[in-house]
């Protein structure tokens, strides 16, 4: 690499007093150049100094930021007060240099943690006469944390992006306590590349949406930005190949979403509640296509059962039953239980419930494409929460329709997570 001097920098020929001179004493003025000309300076061409001490204090390598910035903040004919450096953990933003994730996010980023972002405490601190409300909530003032973090519209997105660990009580109102607290997520195990990245375009998402409000007078739903967030992610993932680079070591990814099955078929989640002491078994079922979109649902009482196996074996026959009476024939069905899985998929046997076993098998002839999957409770908590909330004053219950309220929030966050 070519190297310029600050000798190319200043546009002076070396001398053997120059070379021998102490920095420390120096007398710029000397050098006939007018302040505030650097930039100028700086396009100059090369003198014939290049044999000036490379080791110098004043060496200057070939211009970038770095250099540039170096030679502002040295300029020997400033004689104004120094910048401030701007506000913010520099570990923090160090920190976010290295994430993986799109520049202009990074940016904004940083922009939070300088406190440069435009809210209005920000705006009327710069002498601006507006109103320090939040204009979304009404409720508390505008500023970086606010709108990230606690606006009730950002806690929306921050429920509907449902990030393991990560709970609406866990922001503050510090914004760099609040990004630590994530970076720690990031930095964590136990989770995807997709659930690491969420964090951060959710923020950018949040951020737009909110200048959507502001300068457009659009109020978009808070699923939107959810929506958008994921999609991002998903196209940067694929994008930049992030899939193909190792997560730390010792990870290992939990799946935490309901996933939807493939075009042609109908997925449906079954579970079982079980009463270990009673013996009694409820059983709940869902049925959903490939846009995720729920065809049916219901919750029964069923027989009494000896064990959880085979309370889940009711479950499933009853969910079996269900979904063939409403005519599907090409269902995937998935539940929570592995032993039984495996038992429906002749991996493994287990006499105890063997006569439920051959009924199971007699109505798995009945569809034309039928397989039988296994998730964890995490994926399969829509069915779950039929067995254990469907049949409380009923034994029997099923709809298309009309989900009861309990049921719609993880309906519609199985839909949103599975895209
Ligand atoms: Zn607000």
């Amino acid at each position: 690499m070519r190297r310029y001097t600050v000798c190319t920098v200043f546009h002076i020929r070396p001398s053997h007093e120059i070379r021998n001179i102490d920095m420390n004493v120096v007398n710029w003025n000397q050098w006939s150049s007018r302040p505030r000309e650097i930039s100028r300076w700086l396009s100059f061409e090369r003198s014939s100094c290049e044999e000036y001490p490379p080791d110098s204090e004043l060496v200057l390598s070939r211009y970038t930021v770095r250099t540039g910035y170096w030679l502002a903040t040295h300029d020997p004919f400033d004689d104004e007060p120094p910048i401030d450096a701007p506000a913010g953990s520099v570990v923090l933003k160090n920190r976010i240099w290295k994430l993986p994730i799109l520049p202009k996010i990074k940016h904004f980023l940083w922009r939070a943690v300088t406190r440069s972002l435009a809210t209005a405490d920000r705006l009327i601190s710069r002498g601006l006469q507006i109103n320090r409300i939040c204009q979304r909530c009404k409720i508390s003032e505008e500023n970086i944390s606010h709108t990230l973090f606690q606006c009730s519209f950002s806690l929306m997105v921050w429920r509907l992006v449902n990030i393991p660990s990560i709970t609406i009580n866990s922001f503050s109102n510090d914004c760099e306590e609040n990004l630590n607290s994530l970076l720690d997520f990031y930095d964590s195990q136990g989770s995807s590349r997709h659930q690491k990245l969420l964090p951060w375009w959710s923020l950018w998402h949040i951020w737009k949406s909110r200048n959507n409000f502001i300068f457009n007078q659009i109020r978009e739903n808070p699923s939107k930005s959810a929506l958008q967030a994921k999609t991002d992610i998903r196209e940067w993932i694929e994008t930049t190949g992030l899939n193909a680079t190792p997560l730390h070591g010792r990870d290992t990814i939990i799946d935490t979403n309901w996933t939807r099955p493939p075009t042609h078929v109908i997925k449906c989640n079954y579970d079982a509640g079980f009463n270990s002491v009673s013996g009694h078994v409820t059983g709940g079922w869902i049925i959903r296509d490939s846009n995720g979109f729920s065809k049916c649902w219901g919750a029964a009482t069923l027989h009494q059962a000896r064990s959880p196996l085979e309370a889940e074996g009711h479950a499933l026959l009853f969910a079996l039953q269900q979904t063939w009476l409403r005519g599907f024939t090409a269902v995937m069905f998935e539940g929570d239980c592995e032993v039984l899985i495996n038992i429906i998929n002749g991996v493994s046997n287990d006499i105890a419930i063997d006569g439920l076993h051959r009924d199971i098998l007699f109505w798995k002839a009945k569809f034309r494409d039928v397989s039988f999957v296994h998730t964890n409770r995490l994926c399969n908590k829509v069915a779950h929460s039929l067995a254990k909330k469907g049949c409380l004053n009923r034994t029997f219950y099923s709809d298309c329709v009309n989900p009861p309220i309990w049921l719609t929030e993880l309906m519609y966050f199985d839909r949103i997570q599975s895209i």
